[in-house]
This record gives structure tokens, C-alpha cells and sequence, in this order.
């Protein structure tokens, strides 16, 4: 595996693939990988001939009271997870490499409406900053296609509709969530949690399929609002505190109107030092 931490030794090497008639997978990650991320590498090896993986931790995505001096850094690990599932090219630049002028002075990719929803409405400016940079990457890259997780649900909306808004030559493929035996979304904020606090994450997982069991049960009245509070009692009670816990529109995000067949449970929660997040799609016929 090859690693490159610039940009012009990263177009020289895209170029001389693109010259012989290769086809690249991207897979852009904040690094500290885990089996999440691995399946998103082995998913883009089916669909292309050279697979590039980017450890960014991106400056522009996160608030100013969050947590990036302490998000964890494992690059030695990182890398030898990378070459077992046979990652071609890694990418690993800094931010001034990224962002030469400073974040706040860089023209930015801002995707309307579904930015604000959800974690958009408590994480002002996340989506516009996670917009930018997978923009910036994809321009850097060139990738035929590009994976993501479905366990950040609201993010592949917006990076579908910021593909599709600005006709980027680009496919999106989405991967399914990787979860602990537990149940709970595996995800680099786990490694914020203690022992004890292990033990209660999972319950957000538990009291998603409680829900959706509910929400798909014709029998019962489909009183989407108390659901809603009987699934956000149980998570407090498990000793997490809900941000929140929203039923949806698929594709669009939009609260959940009578008439929707496919729709999405999305949720946040805080617990300890991590702000856990997961969602779980649910049809209804
Ligand atoms: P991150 O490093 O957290 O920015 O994540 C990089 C990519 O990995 C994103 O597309 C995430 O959605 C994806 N990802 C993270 N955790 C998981 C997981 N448990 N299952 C599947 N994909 C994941």
C-alpha cells in the first residue's frame, strides 16, 4: 500500500491509473479504523479496480466546542489494518494541506434543507463542513465511485444530494451498518466509553427494534408521537440522555407524513464523553 500525504504525488498517481483504464473506489474516513470502516473497503474493492482510503480528521466539520484535539489517532494501526484488506492508496493529508487559506476562508459545498435536520439542527455548520470536504477529496481523487457508511444515515442523504445537485461524476455506494455482537453501531466514539457505559450503549440499538417492531404492528394505533416518547423514556432510562429521536421520510428526512411506506428512525444520544448516533430503516405496509 502505498501512502501519499500531498496533493500533487496524489494526482500524479490517479492520473497514471486513469491513463491505463482503472477504475477508483474512494473510501473517505477520520481514520481510528475499525471493522465499519473495513467493510467499506472490502465493499469497494467490487467496484473498482483500485481502492484509495483518506484519513482526514476535518477541522471544518466539527463545532468549536467539540471534540477534535481528543478525537483518537491510530495511524500505525490504521495502516496495517488498510494493507489486510488490500487498500491500494492511502491519502493522508493535514488540514493545511486541505484548507491552505484556514477552513473559515475556504469557498464551501452547502447541501439546503436536510443540512438542518437532525444532527444538522445540533451540530450548526457539520453537514456544510462535511459537504466541503468530500467535495474537495472527490475533486482530488477522481473516484468512479465512492463508498459510505449507512451508519451516519443523514450524511449519505446529503452527500447523494450534493452529488446529484451538482452533477458530480461520481456513484454512491452504501454500506451497510457493522455492529457489535451487542448490537451497538461500532464507531471511533465508542472508544470514549467506559466499561459500564459499554454495557448501557447497546440499548439504543434495543430500543430502535423495539420501536420498529411497534411501528410495523398494524394492530396498534400508529400514534407516532407517544411511540416516539415511550422510545426516548426507555433510552434515559438505560442512563443515556436522548438528543433526539425522529421518525422520517427515507430519502428526504422530513418528519414522517401519514402516507410514507419507507421511512427511517434516526437517533443521538449522549453518554459519558461520546454523542453516540445510529438509525434504523423501517418499511410500512
Ligand atoms: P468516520 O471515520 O467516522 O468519518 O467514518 C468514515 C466512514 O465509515 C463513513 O462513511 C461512515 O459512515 C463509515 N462507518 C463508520 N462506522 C461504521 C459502521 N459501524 N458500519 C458501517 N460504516 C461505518
Amino acid at each position: 500500500m502505498k501512502t501519499i500525504d500531498n496533493i500533487k504525488d496524489l494526482r500524479a498517481q490517479v492520473k497514471a491509473w486513469k491513463l491505463q483504464d482503472l477504475t477508483i473506489a474512494f473510501v473517505p474516513t477520520m481514520g481510528n479504523l475499525h471493522d465499519g470502516h473495513l467493510a467499506l473497503v472490502k465493499a469497494a474493492h467490487k467496484h473498482a479496480d483500485k481502492v484509495i482510503v483518506s484519513i482526514f480528521v476535518n477541522p471544518m466539520q466539527f463545532g468549536l466546542s467539540e471534540d477534535i484535539d481528543n478525537y483518537p489517532k491510530t495511524l500505525a494501526e490504521d495502516k496495517a489494518n488498510l494493507v489486510q484488506v488490500d487498500t491500494d492508496l492511502l491519502f493522508t493529508p493535514t488540514a493545511d494541506i486541505i484548507y491552505p487559506k484556514g477552513y473559515t476562508d475556504n469557498s464551501y459545498v452547502e447541501v439546503p434543507n436536510i443540512s438542518s435536520l437532525h444532527c444538522g439542527a445540533s451540530r450548526p455548520g457539520h453537514f456544510r463542513g462535511v459537504a466541503t470536504v468530500v467535495c474537495k477529496l472527490f475533486n482530488l481523487v477522481q473516484p468512479d465511485v465512492a463508498c459510505f457508511g449507512s451508519k451516519d444515515y443523514q450524511q449519505l442523504q446529503v452527500i447523494e444530494a450534493m452529488v446529484e445537485d451538482l452533477s458530480m461524476p461520481v456513484k454512491i455506494v452504501p454500506v451497510e451498518i457493522i455492529r457489535e455482537t451487542s448490537g451497538l453501531a461500532m464507531s471511533s466514539r465508542n472508544g470514549y466509553l467506559t466499561p459500564e457505559e459499554m454495557a448501557i450503549a447497546p440499548n439504543l440499538y434495543k430500543t430502535m427494534q423495539w420501536l420498529s417492531e411497534r411501528l410495523q404492528d398494524t394492530a396498534q394505533a400508529r400514534d407516532y408521537a407517544a411511540l416516539v416518547m415511550q422510545a426516548s423514556e426507555k433510552i434515559e432510562k438505560a442512563g443515556m440522555k436522548v438528543d433526539y429521536i425522529n421518525l422520517c421520510h427515507a430519502k428526504t428526512l422530513e418528519p414522517v407524513a401519514p402516507n410514507d411506506k419507507e421511512i427511517v428512525i434516526l437517533v443521538a444520544a449522549y453518554l459519558g464523553k461520546a454523542r453516540l448516533i445510529d438509525n434504523m430503516p423501517v418499511s410500512l405496509n
